[in-house]
């Protein structure tokens, strides 16, 4: 055949060396290296982009004009592409109005299921959406939640009207509404509302029976007077914060509580609608069952009419608990899932797509799975190839690895000293390589054999959310802890609601972005500019504040950014080298001064890496030791943090620790966006911490993790409502030796 491959010529993006490439179609590609070698510019950057901006090409006009302008990848040449559908891992988020059922679709198939088989008929299959006005609760319209006034928040009881009891700004003293209700003549405007007498509250919260009406012909409310409550009940509470302005929305959060429905019980759905059931239960008691459990359901209906309906409702659930998801259910909001869990919801919709010849994209999906669901995930990644699609995944679990049909080495480091291919070919030929990831493919991480002895213990007794079960168990201090188990298992919620709420004072280094400004970058993050800036003031006998980048200093094009960043209607903005200083972002005056050669423009173009050797002064030096430290060297210290990715973040977190005294540090997953390698690395930071006295604890699924902790609590059995024991507790040493759970079997498997 004679487009078998897509091919790559002289790929220069980022730190990309001119690679050239042939990536084999109608077959998984991994692409692998150290972080920071290039993958994501390989993958997301130069492929993918090229695949959408071709797509785009092929579009109207007028049509062209609304959507993003995508640049060409800097490379010579792109052949033979196909579409390109980039499964990752940015969390679904979401209104509240969508779920996981919706967001799959298997919710409207349960809704045609309904309308065809389900007693009494209703209707059609529109009217069992709770976003549908014919089949959402007519109180919560549809969102299972209801904002009522909190009435402690709203009033002051030590205060009078005068004095200002109403607290809600809109009706604070000297507005309109709180001269409203001074002016009502019903109130005593000096009397503090604690002395008020019952019908004096009555008719503060919700005036007098029978002056209020519906006016159906303005659509309105209209009385001679209308309480507090019910005013703001209608004022707010019935528009809804979503469509508040920011400022607004926050004022308006911190005066309402939250609660489930009374009228729909947080079935969203109308009376009418929930009484229509198949075999006895209706549509939302289907919707809050656990997958796994669901499917159990439908497979024993009988119904002939329904017949189409329900198999492929069934092959939609079974993907997703193919996919290590079973323990969700069709209600659970797409808001509260995990990065991990919402890309292999992204690939559930995929899975249930006849689409062939097209190019999916994946970036790391074994984050969140256990070992366990690893193997699962792999048999879907090869039906998505067997349907004749070509796959491309960005990883480093050796497990994932091992199902590559080719693979791409990214190296042989990071940054300038990454961007080469340096191993392309089948499995067997990267098991004799001479790369970071043949070596650590071939000797791994062994088993910590002498393990620390715990300081003392940090108790989390009877926790409950969730799915855990009356969980007590102890955390010890002083040593790096792993909680261990399959996805859904209960992990996050063991340590998010129960331990980082009893011991308020734990640092958690989390993957969130570290900042959204364009001017924030490694060296500000850091604090290290500060000093950089009065090096070159000192040595240049001028003012530090020269060399910020918001200035008079700065380049007046680009604000000192170096790029100018184009702004688009609704869509990431375009970026450019800026023209006028030419990407230096500091007049020309400013570019005199030097420091030992180097101007500041240079130095915000080093790596962190030749920073830290060209830095000798304390200060400056121990900063970037310790991004160093964390295997950041290869940043620039001018690279704006908001082009860093979760890792990167997590580690610049890090590294901001290592300096700082002791403590107690949780980590979700560190070892995501991590190579063999980076993990090895970042085992010796988390290493020095606790040596430094610090109580670490990873909730973590990497097994080199679990082999280095000094101690491990497994939960399980399973995930979900099968889940939310702890089902052992150790050193990994008896772990691997004795313990029976799927951690444990794994862990044994890994260290023969
Ligand atoms: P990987 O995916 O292997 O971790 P990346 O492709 O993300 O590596 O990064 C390769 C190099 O390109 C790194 O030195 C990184 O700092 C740099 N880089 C990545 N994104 C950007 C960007 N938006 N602007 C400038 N440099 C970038
Ligand atoms: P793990 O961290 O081990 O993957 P979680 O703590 O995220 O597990 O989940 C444990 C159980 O709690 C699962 O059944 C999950 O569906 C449920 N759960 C987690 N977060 C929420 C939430 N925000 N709302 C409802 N259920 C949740
Ligand atoms: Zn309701
Ligand atoms: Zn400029």
């Amino acid at each position: 055949m004679q487009h078998d491959f897509i091919e790559i010529t002289g790929a220069r993006e980022h730190n990309l060396k001119g690679v050239s490439l042939r990536v084999p179609k109608r077959a998984i590609t991994v692409f692998t290296g150290v972080s920071g070698s290039g993958k994501s510019s390989l993958v997301f950057g130069t492929i993918a982009a090229e695949s959408q901006r071709q797509l785009n090409e092929t579009f109207s006009a007028f049509a062209r004009n609304r959507l993003p302008r995508h640049g060409r990848p800097d490379a010579d040449a792109i052949a033979n592409l196909s579409t390109a559908i980039v499964v990752d891992q940015k969390r679904l988020g979401g209104n509240s109005r969508s779920t996981v059922g919706t967001i799959t679709d298997i919710y409207a198939l349960l809704r045609l299921l309904y309308s065809r088989v389900g007693t009494p008929f209703v209707g059609f299959s529109n009217v069992f959406s709770f976003n549908d006005p014919q089949g959402m609760c007519p109180e919560c319209h549809g969102l299972g939640r209801i904002d009522v006034l909190d009435l402690d928040a709203f009033f002051d009881l030590d205060l009078s009207l005068n004095d200002g009891a109403l607290r809600y700004p809109d009706f604070r003293v000297g507005t309109y509404y709180w001269g409203y209700y001074v002016n009502s003549g019903h109130f005593d405007n000096d009397k503090p509302l604690r002395d008020y007498t019952g019908d004096e509250w009555h008719m503060l919260l919700y005036g007098s029976d029978g002056k209020v009406g519906f006016d159906t012909a303005y659509g309105k409310l209209y009385s001679d007077y209308e309480g507090a409550v019910d005013r703001f009940t209608r004022l707010y509470i019935r528009k809804g914060a979503e469509d508040m302005s920011e400022r607004g929305r926050a004022a308006y959060l911190s005066f309402v509580v939250s609660g489930r429905c009374g009228a729909c019980g947080g079935t969203r759905l109308n009376p009418e609608v929930l009484g229509c059931t198949i075999d006895g239960r209706n549509i939302a008691e289907l919707a809050a069952m656990e997958a796994v459990d669901l499917v159990e359901v439908l497979r024993g209906i009988d119904a002939p009419v329904g017949a189409t309906v329900l198999a492929e409702l069934i092959e939609r659930i079974e993907h997703l608990i193919g996919i290590g998801l079973g323990y969700l259910s069709l209600d659970r909001r797409t808001a509260t899932l995990s990065g991990g869990e919402s890309q292999r919801i992204k690939m559930v919709r995929h899975l249930g797509s006849s689409l062939t010849d097209v190019m999916y994209i994946f970036d790391e999906p074994s984050i969140g799975l256990h070992a366990r669901d690893v193997r699962r995930l792999n048999t879907l990644l090869r039906e998505l190839r067997d349907k004749g699609n070509t796959v491309l995944v960005v990883e480093h679990d050796p497990d994932v690895i091992e199902i590559a049909d080719h693979v791409v080495d990214l190296g042989p480091r990071a940054g300038a000293d990454g961007g080469e291919i340096v191993y392309e070919g089948g499995l067997a030929g990267l098991a004799a390589a001479d790369t970071l990831t043949a070596r650590h493919l071939r000797t791994g991480v062994r088993l910590k054999e002498r393990v620390r002895r715990p300081t003392g213990r940090l108790k989390i007794t009877g926790a409950a959310t969730h799915n855990l079960r009356d969980v007590s168990v102890a955390v010890p201090t002083g040593v790096l802890t792993a909680v261990t188990g399959v996805a859904g298992s209960g992990k996050s919620t063991l340590i998010n609601e129960h331990f980082l709420v009893e011991n308020p004072e734990a640092v958690v280094i989390d993957q969130s972005a570290i900042g959204t400004s364009r001017r924030s970058n490694p060296a500000t993050y850091t604090g290290a500019m500060d000093d950089i800036r009065r090096l070159f003031a000192k040595a240049n006998g001028v003012s530090a504040s020269l060399f910020s980048a918001n200035s008079k200093g700065a380049c007046e094009a680009c604000n000192g950014l170096g790029v100018i960043y184009t702004e688009l209607a609704f869509m990431a903005p375009m970026t450019s080298t800026c023209e006028v200083c030419q990407g230096r972002r500091f007049k020309s005056g400013v570019l005199a001064h030097t420091v030992r050669g180097r101007t500041i423009s240079d130095v915000l173009a080093m790596p962190v890496a030749e920073a830290a050797a060209f830095f000798t002064e304390p200060g400056i030096a121990a900063v970037l030791g310790s991004l160093e430290a964390v295997g950041l060297g290869y940043l620039t210290l001018g690279q704006p943090v908001s082009t860093l990715s979760g890792g990167e973040c997590q580690r610049i977190k890090l590294a901001g620790e290592l300096r700082k005294s002791a403590a107690t540090y949780v980590l979700d997953e560190p070892t995501t966006g991590l190579h063999m390698s980076d993990v090895a690395h970042l085992l010796r930071i988390l290493e020095r911490l606790v040596d430094g006295g610090g109580t670490v604890v990873v909730i973590e699924h990497d097994l080199d993790v679990v082999k280095s902790a000094d101690w491990v609590i497994d939960l399980g059995p399973e995930g979900g409502r099968d889940g939310g024991a702890v089902v052992f507790e150790g050193t990994p040493g008896e772990m691997a030796a004795s313990g029976d759970s799927h951690t444990a079997r794994h862990l044994r498997e890994d260290v023969r």
